[in-house]
């Protein structure tokens, strides 16, 4: 049994402990899926969890003055990490891809909310090029104006649902200045003309990844979102509010290895005794919990402050996301250890969840960077 003590920590409303409640209903009705075809899964949970109204939480509602609520979007992903990481990504990359549209979108851009909130269109965030991963600045993906529009030519790489997205939102230099200030955001639809999926890329924890091109793809003005030469903030703004969900993500992997050691030290029986009563593991399963609730209290503080006004919460969410998700690392590590042999057995719940924590110490600013971020902000004055 999860511990669910967590919900009655001051950050949360009645509301939260509501939709924690839902969710974790929804994944016992609806989870495990059939994984075997990657796209077809995706697209059938991102429907599913429109359908049944889970999609809503990803994006605001302006029309209903409902705005984003942070916690409520980090309930959400660590309870589906915490069953399955597939369901928590095709969830997490909703509120994401659509992000700089709910942030800074014109209203009619937000029209494409209403699709991405009920699971229609399956967003994309392509920031991202082999030359500028971490160096986002440097990014080289160019829009050129052109009459009444842009021509966009160039690549991206490592974009998540490239090619079963709908709708992507893309990074590209305009050259209003060197650097970060000389890039701006626009929306491309999926089916585009001269957008195409150059390679697929198999990772270990596996979900649609891809490099994309774009060769003479031709959009409107209108599909620039925000101003020209505001793109770099766009994507910072982007990322402060879902990086807090990335920690959230992983505080669900790291709690599903605490729970499944649980059973595994109580059930385990060897010198006479049980797994759990060798002070050693004890030892270990100490560290887990401990590592757990301090992740947790950062995830919700960082949560917690967006949602009561803050504009920023950029040195919040990157504390939370340091520690969320190198601790779900060590977590899961000691889960693998203290499974023995079946920890590293193929298909495993504990073998899973170290290939599925891996990849978020990289991506949204790897470790390194978030380090880099909490120290400036430090250095700053706050
Ligand atoms: C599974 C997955 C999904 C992804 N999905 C998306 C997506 O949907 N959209 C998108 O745009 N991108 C996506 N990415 C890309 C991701 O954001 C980048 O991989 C990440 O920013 C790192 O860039 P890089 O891979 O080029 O590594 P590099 O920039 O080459 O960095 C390599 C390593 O250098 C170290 N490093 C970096 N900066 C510093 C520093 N300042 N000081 C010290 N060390 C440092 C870190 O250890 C880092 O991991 C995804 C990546 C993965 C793995």
């Amino acid at each position: 049994m999860p511990d669910k003590s967590f919900l009655h920590w001051p950050f949360f409303e009645d509301r939260h402990r509501a939709v924690a409640a839902g969710i974790e209903s929804w994944c016992a009705a609806n989870l495990p899926v059939d994984e075997c075809d990657l796209d077809g899964a995706c697209r059938d949970l991102v429907r599913r969890l429109g359908h049944d109204g889970w999609l809503k939480h990803t994006a605001p509602d302006h029309e209903a003055a409902a705005p984003l609520d942070v916690r409520t979007l980090c309930l959400i992903r660590e309870t589906l990490a915490r069953h399955d990481a597939l369901v928590d990504f095709a969830f997490a990359m909703q509120g994401l891809g659509a992000g700089p549209i709910s942030l800074f979108g014109k209203a009619e851009q937000r029209q494409w909310l209403a699709r991405t909130r009920s699971g229609e269109a399956i967003a994309a965030f392509a920031l991202t090029e082999a030359q500028s991963g971490s160096d986002v600045a440097n990014i080289a993906t160019c829009a050129r104006r052109d009459g009444d529009g842009y021509v966009l030519d160039g690549e991206k790489t490592w974009i998540s649902n490239a090619g079963i997205a709908d709708l992507y939102v893309v990074f590209a230099r305009t050259g209003e200045a060197p650097g970060a200030k000389g890039i701006s955001a626009f929306i491309v639809p999926g089916d585009a003309e001269g957008l195409s999926v150059a390679e697929r890329l198999d990772v270990i924890s596996p979900h649609p990844l891809a490099r994309i091109v774009f060769d003479g793809l031709r959009v409107p003005a209108s599909a620039m979102i925000g101003a020209p030469g505001e793109g770099f903030k766009i994507a910072m703004a982007t990322l402060d509010v879902f990086r807090a969900t990335v920690a959230a993500a992983a505080l669900g992997f790291g709690r599903r290895a605490l729970d499944e050691t649980l059973q595994r030290a109580r059930t385990r029986r060897m010198f006479d005794g049980a797994l759990a009563d060798l002070q050693l593991v004890q030892g270990a399963i100490a560290e887990m919990a401990l590592d757990i609730d301090a992740a947790a209290l950062l995830v919700y503080r960082a949560a917690w402050t967006k949602d009561s006004g803050a504009a920023r919460v950029t040195r919040e969410a990157a504390m939370a996301k340091l520690f969320a998700t190198e601790r779900a690392q060590r977590v899961v590590d000691k889960a693998v250890q203290l499974h023995g042999g079946d920890g590293v057995r193929r298909g495993h719940i504990v073998e899973r969840l170290y290939r599925d924590i891996r990849a978020l110490r990289i991506y949204e600013g790897a470790s390194e960077v978030q380090k880099v971020i909490i120290a400036r902000q430090m250095l700053a004055g706050g």
